[in-house]
C-alpha cells in the first residue's frame, strides 16, 4: 500500500500506544469489583459486579490498518483476561506474516494464537465455538460472521464500514475546511473506514470549495501526487478496478489520473455528483471525493437520514448552531464537528457503528468492557432467617403488606 511513514506512525503505531498506555494506567481500577446500590432487604449483603473474561475470543481484522485494527482489540481482550485467536487480513501479506511470525514471540502461547487464513479457512474457523467474536471489515462479511456466531449464540462486536457524509455549510473558513476534508479523504489513499465519503454543500459553496481543495491537495502532495512520498497506493488490482468505475460520476473537477501498473489513483474530486451516480452507491474506500449539491442544511440532513446510518457524520460551520443541528437531527456511530478523523484519537470516546455501520464499540475502557462479562453478584449472610421468612410459603397478603 506504500503507506507513508507518518501515516503509519499515526494510524498504526501511535493509536496502539495510546490504547496501551490508557489500559496499563487504568486496568487495576477497571478490573476491580464494582459495588452497587442495594435495597432494604439486601442492605447488609454484598452486591457487586465482577469483571469476568468471556473465555476464548476471536479477533478478525481488515487490510486497511492491518496492525492497529488487530492490536487495539487485542490489548483490551488480553487486559480483560481472555485467551485470543487473531486472524489478520490475507490481503496485506507482509503485515499478515509479521503478525503470524512476530506476535507469538511476545504473547503467552497457551493463551493466544495467530491464524493466517483466507476466506475458505476463516469460514471453517467460524464453525468453532468462541466465547466472543470481534470483527472489523465490510458490512457484507459482517453479516456472514454474525450468522456464524448466531449458530453458537456467540456475542459479537462488528466494526463495519459505510458512507460517511460531510456537510459543509455556507459560513465557514473554506480553506481550513478544504485542508481538513482533504486530509481525512486522502489519508491512506482514502482507504479508511471513517474517511468523509462525500461532501454535501450548496452550489455556491461547491464553487468556493473546488479551488480550495485544489490548493490543499497541491500543498499536501505537490503538483504531481504520484511522485509524493506522502500519498499511498490502492491495496490491490480488484480494488483499483472497482474504484475506476466510480470515477464515472458527475464531472472530474480535480485529479482523475490513474496508473494501473502503479495502482495509483490521483486525489480526485468529483463535482455535481447525483445521488444515482456510481460513486454514491457504495462505500468508496479510495482517494475519490464526490460533492453532491443540496439547497440547504435541511436538505442535507434529509439526504443523510434517507440512507443507511454511517460510521461517522461530519459537519463544518463557523456557526455552532449549525453543527449542533446536524448532530441533533442525524444518527451515526460517531460525530465530528469542524474536522475529520480526529475523534478517533481520543480513547475516552467510544468508537463504533450503528445499524449498517456496526454493532458494539471499543477504545480505552470501552475495549476492556467489550471483552468483559459483567457478572452481577449478590453474596448474602447465612443468618437473619426471620427476615427471609417473609418471602417463603405459605404466602399471604399480609406478607406482601397489602
Ligand atoms: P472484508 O470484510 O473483506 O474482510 C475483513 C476480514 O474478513 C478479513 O480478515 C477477511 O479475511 C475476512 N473475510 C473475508 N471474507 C470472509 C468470509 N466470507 N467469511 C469469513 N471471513 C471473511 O473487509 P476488508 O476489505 O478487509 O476491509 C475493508 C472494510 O472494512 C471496509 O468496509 C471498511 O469500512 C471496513 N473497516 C471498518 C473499520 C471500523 O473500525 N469500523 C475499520 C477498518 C475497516
Amino acid at each position: 500500500m506504500r503507506k507513508p511513514f507518518f501515516e503509519c506512525e499515526f494510524s498504526e503505531i501511535l493509536l496502539c500506544k495510546n490504547e496501551l498506555h490508557e489500559t496499563l494506567n487504568n486496568l487495576s481500577h477497571w478490573m476491580k469489583d464494582e459495588h452497587v446500590d442495594k435495597s432494604l432487604v439486601t442492605r447488609l449483603d454484598l452486591a457487586f459486579i465482577r469483571k469476568d473474561p468471556y473465555g476464548v475470543v476471536l479477533i478478525i481484522g481488515p487490510w486497511n490498518c492491518p496492525i492497529h485494527l488487530l492490536l487495539v482489540p487485542l490489548i483490551g481482550a488480553i487486559a480483560a483476561g481472555n485467551c485470543v485467536i487473531i486472524k489478520p487480513s490475507e490481503i496485506t501479506k507482509n503485515s499478515e506474516r509479521l503478525m503470524a511470525e512476530g506476535l507469538p514471540s511476545y504473547l503467552d502461547k497457551d493463551c493466544s494464537a495467530v491464524v493466517a487464513a483466507g476466506v475458505e479457512e476463516t469460514t471453517r474457523l467460524l464453525e468453532n465455538k468462541f466465547d466472543y467474536i470481534f470483527f472489523t471489515g465490510s458490512s457484507a462479511v459482517g453479516r456472514i460472521v454474525m450468522t456464524a456466531a448466531a449458530k453458537q449464540l456467540t456475542p459479537v462486536t462488528l466494526e463495519l464500514g459505510g458512507k460517511n457524509p460531510c456537510y459543509v455549510s455556507d459560513s465557514c473558513d473554506v480553506q481550513n475546511v478544504a485542508r481538513r476534508v482533504a486530509w481525512g479523504r486522502f489519508f491512506n489513499a482514502g482507504q479508511i473506514c471513517i474517511a468523509p465519503n462525500y461532501v454535501l454543500c450548496s452550489a455556491e459553496m461547491q464553487e468556493k470549495l473546488l479551488p480550495a481543495l485544489h490548493k490543499a491537495i497541491t500543498e499536501f502532495y505537490g503538483p504531481n501526487p504520484q511522485e509524493s512520498p506522502d500519498f499511498g497506493r490502492i491495496v490491490g488490482d480488484r480494488q483499483f478496478q472497482r474504484l475506476q468505475t466510480l470515477l464515472r460520476s458527475g464531472r472530474v473537477a480535480i485529479g482523475g489520473q490513474t496508473d494501473e501498473k502503479d495502482r495509483y489513483i490521483a486525489p480526485t474530486v468529483l463535482a455535481d455528483v447525483l445521488p444515482s451516480d456510481p460513486a454514491m452507491q457504495e462505500e468508496i474506500f479510495g482517494p475519490i471525493l464526490p460533492i453532491v449539491v443540496v439547497a440547504n442544511m435541511d436538505e442535507a440532513i434529509d439526504f443523510i437520514n434517507s440512507r443507511e446510518r454511517p460510521l461517522v457524520v461530519y459537519a463544518f460551520s463557523s456557526d455552532d448552531k449549525v453543527v449542533n443541528q446536524v448532530l441533533e437531527r442525524t444518527s451515526s456511530g460517531g460525530f465530528c464537528g469542524n474536522d475529520t478523523l480526529m475523534h478517533v484519537t481520543l480513547t475516552s470516546l467510544p468508537f463504533g457503528g450503528i445499524g449498517n455501520s456496526g454493532l458494539g464499540m471499543h477504545h480505552g475502557k470501552f475495549t476492556f468492557d467489550t471483552f468483559t462479562h459483567h457478572r452481577g453478584c449478590l453474596h448474602r449472610g447465612m443468618g437473619r432467617e426471620a427476615l427471609h421468612a417473609l418471602r417463603y410459603p405459605p404466602y399471604s397478603q399480609q406478607k406482601l403488606g397489602i
